[in-house]
């Protein structure tokens, strides 16, 4: 059977909690709210790509939506994970001759980088906006977004 897990990143690419005890307390609020397969959290030592399994079909270009070829994406990935394990992320797009960053590109169903993800697999009801804001009072002002990935 397929497994839907949506995943619940910062919207910083490179933060990480001085104290992962706040990780700890998102992941407790999100529990109280959504009942799932289950709901953990995983954190990584650089900047991680954060996929969405078989929803990753396509990346455009952030400022003139022209079609990012895989070969070109997985390219520039590399490029910035030689360079700075992801934790520099700009990019320069050929198209339109502009500056961006690996994370501001168009992801048909939006995938991301970060340095910690929570991930709820197979909830009864899908997780809302409602649930995803009062995890991220754990983090102070920082703002929590998701994603939905199916594999
Ligand atoms: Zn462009």
């Amino acid at each position: 059977m397929a497994d839907t897990i949506y995943k619940i990143i910062p919207e910083s690419h490179n933060f990480f909690p001085s104290d992962t005890k706040a990780i700890d307390g998102a992941v407790n609020i999100l529990k109280t709210y959504i009942k799932a397969d289950s709901i953990s959290w995983e954190g990584f030592e650089n900047t991680t790509f954060i996929d969405c399994g078989s929803n990753f079909e396509l990346v455009k270009c952030s400022h003139c939506g022209a079609n990012i070829s895989e070969e070109l994406w997985q390219e520039m990935m590399s490029r910035c994970y030689a360079e700075s394990r992801f934790d520099n992320l700009n990019i320069y797009l050929q198209c339109c001759k502009k500056t961006s960053t690996l994370n501001e590109l168009q992801y048909i169903m939006d995938c991301v980088f970060s340095k910690f993800v929570i991930e709820i697999l197979n909830p009864v009801e899908p997780p809302c906006n409602h649930d995803v804001y009062e995890a991220s009072k754990c983090f102070d002002k920082l703002k929590l977004k998701m994603i939905t990935a199916r594999y």
